[in-house]
């Protein structure tokens, strides 16, 4: 695991927006990388990096909460204190976070209190999605912080990693094989 990876050059004829949304799914796919490092220890596939303005990976987490039997060990918190501590400090302004499912109240909050400048995710959360589905944690603006938001990034690939994880287990409970 390196933080020093940088995205691929892109062609010059692409529009700016092209080229953010290039970057934008560069670094979505990082992310799915840790993901899928999270579902092979059996946790729950959900991956999150940290970029800064230059488009350096300055962090990166995985859900390690089966793992660390951790409550908190969500992706973001990984990535947000790998961050913090290659740092040196807890305030993490100007960065953009890509993480594979949408932020839980605790992970959305938590990237309140870092200070970042964006928040990009792939798929939505039914259940906990705290961003956009169930809160507008990051635009509330009774909070003293607040970050862009951005769904939708590859979230195919990042809903399929979840259904993919999930389905046997829904299975093994429809029949316990007795
Ligand atoms: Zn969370």
């Amino acid at each position: 695991m390196t933080s020093s990876e940088k995205p691929t050059a892109f062609a010059d004829a692409a529009t700016a927006d092209e080229q953010a949304l290039t970057r934008d799914a560069s670094f979505m796919r990082v992310a799915i990388e840790e993901a899928v490092a999270a579902a092979n220890s059996g946790d729950v596939p959900v991956g999150a990096v940290l970029v800064d303005a230059a488009g350096m990976i300055v962090g990166r987490g995985r859900n390690r909460r089966e793992l660390l039997q951790d409550p908190t060990a969500h992706a973001e918190v990984e990535a947000l204190r790998d961050a913090a501590r290659q740092r040196g400090a807890w305030r993490l302004a100007g960065l953009t976070v890509y993480v594979t499912l949408e932020p839980c109240p605790m992970c959305a909050g938590a990237l309140v209190n870092a200070r970042v400048s964006r928040l990009v995710y792939g798929c939505t959360d039914p259940k906990a999605g705290a961003v956009d589905t169930l809160f507008t944690i990051g635009r509330d603006l009774r909070l003293n912080h607040r970050y862009e938001v951005q769904g939708g990034v590859l979230t195919d690939e990042c809903a399929g990693l979840l259904r993919a994880f999930f389905a046997p287990r829904r299975k093994e409970k429809a029949d316990p094989g007795r």
